[in-house]
């Protein structure tokens, strides 16, 4: 091999672009499972959490910090949610390219939340002043949300703008043909009451039709209390309420308890993607929840 071939492999081997694009950190399970469906291997993801770590207080590790560091985009659910560590993990990382501009998605940005309080108390518990962030089991808002990250991914890597519009217009079909199902499949849900633990279920409720008629937790964010509980023995037991719901991180006792005073099955749903063994991805989320939910109207 001539001596100039060989120096010039040696550069082309070193120059060339890594198999990745873009290096993205997820606060969250379901936005990691969103970002492989609108981008495939283009880009590589961290996500910061999983199904079994409540999102409300996460702690800015150093492995966290790390990972943020070497992001070219941070993707969070926003709304506050991360407020307790998301703004320290910026700071420390002192990564630019995510601190604020193109390199910083919130999904709340991009869609309306409910229960925007009009007031804001503290007495009021754990309050999130930009509205309810536990958005990600309303199908519609997911949707959304994927418009606008595909459109910020082609912003930020314009090379794969072709390969994201595909996977963006192959994933809306998937999951407008997904919608119908599950939507037909969730029709004996309509006018069900739950008994919540967090108020972690309000768009999916409004997406279903269900009806919230209690929390274990007395106000948002404080764990419950045996008071508290007991005052909602006769509610539950006398709304013909389908199920307690509760996430797969939160504590199983005080739903238990409540179950086994009431008859009313407490039912632990995935609530992200990693919850439970169905929920592999944002379509496994979605058919897992709405399983478990059936399950406990029979
Ligand atoms: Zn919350």
């Amino acid at each position: 091999m001539h001596k100039y071939t060989f120096i010039f492999l040696i550069v082309a081997a070193l120059c060339a672009p890594s198999a990745h694009a873009l290096q993205v950190f997820a606060c969250e399970p379901e936005w990691g499972s969103l970002l492989h469906e609108l981008a495939g291997d283009a880009v590589s993801v961290d996500v910061g959490t999983s199904a079994l770590q409540d999102v409300h207080v996460i702690e800015a590790k150093p492995s966290l910090i790390a990972k943020v560091r070497r992001a070219d985009l941070v993707v969070c659910s926003g709304a506050d949610l991360e407020v307790g560590w998301l703004p320290q993990l910026i700071r420390q990382a002192g990564n630019p390219k995510v601190a604020s501009g193109p390199g910083y998605f919130l999904a709340s940005d991009q869609i309306t939340t409910l229960e925007k309080p009009s007031k804001l108390d503290r007495s009021e518990g754990d309050i999130h002043p930009q509205g309810n962030p536990h958005f990600q089991l309303d199908p519609y808002r997911v949707l959304a949300v994927a418009k606008a990250l595909d459109a910020r991914l082609v912003q930020l890597d314009a090379a794969h703008a072709a390969q994201y519009q595909q996977h963006l217009a192959d994933f809306s079909t998937r999951w407008e043909a997904a919608i119908k199902n599950w939507e037909a499949k969730a029709a004996p849900l309509k006018g069900r009451k739950v008994v919540v633990h967090h108020l972690s279920w309000v768009y999916l409720n409004a997406w279903l039709g269900m009806e919230q008629i209690g929390a274990l937790e007395p106000k948002p964010g404080v764990p419950p209390t045996s008071a508290h509980l007991a005052s909602l023995i006769d509610l539950t037991k006398n709304s013909h309420t389908l199920a307690i719901l509760r996430a797969a991180y939160q504590d199983q006792k005080p739903g238990d308890w409540l179950s086994q005073q009431t008859g009313v099955p407490a039912v632990t749903l995935p609530f992200t993607v990693g919850g439970d063994d169905q929920a592999k991805d944002l379509f496994g989320l979605y058919d897992s929840t709405i399983d478990k939910l059936l399950a406990a109207a029979k």
